[in-house]
């Protein structure tokens, strides 16, 4: 398999080029806006087909260059069918499997960082792609998007870790240089949910952690919602109409609940 993994500094977050080296036909997961060019440039030059942009949650964090790579790519957009991106070309469910040529990911649902988490398994290389659910040492926070911290510590039990020891882990992003775990290093030395941990100590850990208003939140998750097609503006002061533009794109999915879906009291 041709594999590249991309870093986009700002954010601190990964992307992942996957591609069959015999059709060309590739996967681009988790790819950020502002490396759009950087991204088309490598596709181009390794002279291969996207066939999926696809995401491993609606991220708070960065704005997606999903739309763009399909408006100038043609590939398929996937995500979460527990994710509010009505014009997603396929909502994936657990089991679902994104194939490009005679290689597959497998969606593993992953939910608790948000309701909508999928990781994705390449099992033939033993590789997994767990977004923000499982970090290097550390997990996604769970206090937005339906997060929540019992189901992330299942999902990650049961999901992950149920996996063979040796397979590599791919997180979303990492703040400190580290590029890639296994699942037994997350399962001896994650000092969240190692298995050392039980979820009574993993909920309280995470009730506890006070985080800060994701910095660009109001900006990224409207956008991530219309697959990074629509940013909207921001005020003088920083701030932005999040909240309604949140709830036009979540009405076109039939949801009403946008304020607490966008995490009220964080
Ligand atoms: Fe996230």
């Amino acid at each position: 398999m041709l594999f590249r993994q991309l870093f986009d500094p700002e954010t601190s977050t990964f992307s992942y080029l996957l591609a069959d080296p015999v059709s060309r036909e590739a996967v681009l997961i988790d790819s950020v806006f502002e490396q759009l060019e950087r991204d088309v440039k490598l596709i181009e030059e390794l002279d291969l087909k996207l066939t999926f942009a696809a995401e491993t949650h609606v991220h708070a964090d960065h704005v997606t260059a999903s739309g763009r790579l399909r408006e100038r790519l043609g590939c398929q957009i996937a995500v979460s069918d527990a994710a509010p991106v009505p014009d997603a070309d396929l909502h994936l469910k657990d089991g679902d499997q994104l194939r490009f040529g005679a290689l597959r990911l497998e969606v593993l649902a992953t939910p608790g960082h948000t309701k909508g988490c999928v990781s994705y398994l390449c099992r033939d290389a033993g590789m997994v792609f767990t977004g923000d659910a499982l970090l290097i040492r550390g997990c996604g926070r769970t206090d937005f998007q339906e997060g929540d911290a019992t189901m992330l510590f299942s999902s990650i039990r049961e999901k992950i870790f149920s996996l063979p020891k040796e397979v590599t882990v791919y997180p979303g992003h990492d703040y400190h240089g580290r590029l890639v775990s296994t699942v037994d290093e997350e399962e001896r030395f994650n000092p969240r949910m190692g298995l050392e941990k039980s979820v009574e100590e993993f909920v309280a850990l995470m009730g506890e952690l006070n985080l800060a208003y994701p910095k660009k939140i109001d900006i990224a998750v409207p956008a991530n919602l219309l697959c990074g097609l629509s940013v909207p503006l921001a005020s003088p002061d920083g701030a932005s109409d999040s909240s309604g533009a949140v709830a036009v794109v979540m009405e076109k999915s039939g949801r009403q609940d946008a304020e607490i879906w966008m995490g009220v009291g964080i």
